[in-house]
């Protein structure tokens, strides 16, 4: 399938988030009402990556270089880096966490939260100290910034930070050791920011990370919604889903790396319609009725959906696919026809109250977790209010709430009837109780009952595992296990950031 066209835009661009869930979520300091999560997740990060294969016997080894990516915002990101990392290993760059031994820093940023490119910039002026530290020893740093910051600023980063090799957007990464070789022969930086025509993903090696027993793998890219807040269909392009074939035999790397969980990605995941290996194009219930039959493969879920993409079959997968795990992060934004209506969500508050309804009718455990947004321009006290009774009537097992804030360039920026500060904090401290409670609830209801919990590590403290239970939510027990085992637990008590456990009984991580 052909990638249809892209449109490009250079935005100053900040404001609130779209509805991909970010990866790292930094401490909250102060008390009040703040932009946050209210979710018992884990939190997730790149994490080691390999150094690419052994060399052939006979064949001389590339001299060991050293590889730091920094990545911030969303679950595409980390796999983006993963991806970079990929690509750099064959060329001989092995993980480091240090920017002093650091050969080549690569910052994968995001364009999501406030300030983004500010921190980006704080940033490279840290690492020109060190490149100069480092040229000072005789040793050269290249320095790369990807991901939607690079999209959107492109040669301005250069502009103000000369001492940049190269810019390179999310759809450009697969050409990295090309630009990695101009670098290092140019005099000036080398800016890859175009929507190329070829497909990134034909061009990507195979995945060899050891991403241990959770992998994520992205399988559609871009969003022809245009909410009137988002920046995503300008960083990230047009929709694009890949083909069906390329996404299993992927999966079938991960499981056979040891993946038991998959996470399927999209900034529209649920708009995903894939070329099938018989020609036809495929939704994404039939894809997740493959991927659950690749063995090994003992959990699925997928993030991040729009309610205007989840039909009939995909509501009906929910009930139908065991490993499908009974989670579903769905953004309404707001309970507002007329705020919705502003947002160009494409869709009301009952289509949503009547999806989640459905859902629940085919997966009653179902954990549905949301993003709101408050003080959307125009958003009135009884728009606000709308909210809350869509709030109420759903019951969430979590959400991400924020309070609207302008990204120039954007539609909304230029709407009228922008709301006070003051009352956005009011709003959004009235919404986040009540979403608090909620997930509170969500999490003593499950207090008793016995579950699968994946092992994903060892504990906080001596002689515990760390897992996750079904619905996403971090749980520690006594005992041991194998990262990867899928363990029967009973969950003993709802703690303020995980659930505690004690072991029922074990199933083989070979199972
Ligand atoms: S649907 Fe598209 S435009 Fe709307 S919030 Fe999500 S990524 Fe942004």
């Amino acid at each position: 399938m052909r990638r249809p066209s892209r449109g490009r835009a250079f935005l100053d661009l900040e404001g609130p988030a779209p509805h991909i869930p970010p990866a790292r979520v930094p401490p909250q300091k102060a008390a009040g009402p703040r932009n946050e999560r209210v979710f018992l997740r884990m939190s997730s990060s790149t994490g080691p990556y390999p150094a690419g294969p052994a060399p052939a016997e006979g064949v001389a080894p590339k001299p060991a270089r050293k590889l730091l990516i920094r990545t911030w915002g969303c679950q595409m990101n980390v796999y983006d880096s993963g991806r970079m990392a990929d690509i750099l290993a064959p060329l001989g760059y092995a993980p480091t966490e240090s920017a002093e031994e650091a050969d080549m820093v690569i910052l994968n940023t995001c364009h999501i939260r406030e300030k983004a490119s500010e921190k980006v910039f704080s940033d490279l002026g840290r690492l020109r100290e060190t490149k100069k530290a480092r040229a000072a020893e005789g040793r050269q740093t290249v320095i790369a910034v990807a991901g939607c910051v690079a999209q959107a600023e492109g040669a301005e980063i250069t502009a103000r930070a000369p001492w940049v090799d190269i810019v390179l957007g999310p759809q450009t990464y697969h050409r990295l050791p090309e630009m990695v070789a101009r670098a290092s022969r140019a005099a000036g930086a080398v800016i890859e920011t175009d929507f190329p025509a070829e497909d990134k993903f034909d061009h990507l090696p195979e995945a060899r990370a050891p991403q241990g027993p959770v992998a994520f793998l992205t399988i559609q890219e871009g969003c022809d919604k245009f909410c009137s807040f988002c920046v995503v269909p300008y960083t990230r392009g047009a929709e694009f889903s890949r083909p069906a074939a390329a996404i299993l035999a992927e999966a079938r790397q991960l499981a056979a790396n040891g993946a038991r969980e998959i996470a399927l990605l999209g900034q529209n995941v649920n708009a995903w319609a894939g070329a099938s290996p018989d020609g036809h194009t495929w939704r994404l219930a039939r894809l997740l009725r493959e991927l659950a039959e690749i063995p090994g493969v003992a959990r699925l879920r997928y993030t991040t959906s729009h309610p205007r993409d989840m039909d009939d079959d995909l509501i009906s997968a929910h009930g139908e696919i065991p490993s499908l795990m009974p989670y579903l992060h769905l953004p309404v934004q707001s309970g507002s026809d007329k705020v919705l209506a502003a947002m160009n969500r494409g869709h009301k508050a009952e289509l949503y109250i009547r999806l989640a309804d459905r859902l629940r009718e085919a997966r009653p455990d179902l954990a549905l977790t949301s993003d709101f947004i408050v003080g959307h321009p125009g958003e009135t006290s009884a728009d606000f209010e709308a909210t809350m009774r869509l709030v109420e009537r759903i019951g969430f097992a979590g959400a991400y709430s924020f309070k609207y804030s302008a990204r120039p360039g954007t539609p909304a920026a230029s709407q009228p009837g922008p709301v006070a500060e003051a009352e956005k904090d009011v709003r959004l401290q009235a919404l986040q109780a009540v979403l608090r409670r909620q997930q509170d609830d969500f999490n003593r209801a499950c207090v008793g009952r016995v579950v699968d919990v994946l092992v994903t590590g060892t504990g906080r403290h001596p002689g515990q595992v760390a897992g996750r239970s079904p619905w996403l939510q971090p749980v520690h027990a006594t005992g041991a296990a194998p990262v990867g085992a899928v363990v029967s637990m009973q969950l003993r008590a709802a703690l303020p950031n995980s659930l505690s456990a004690t072991m029922a009984h074990e199933e083989s991580a070979a199972a």
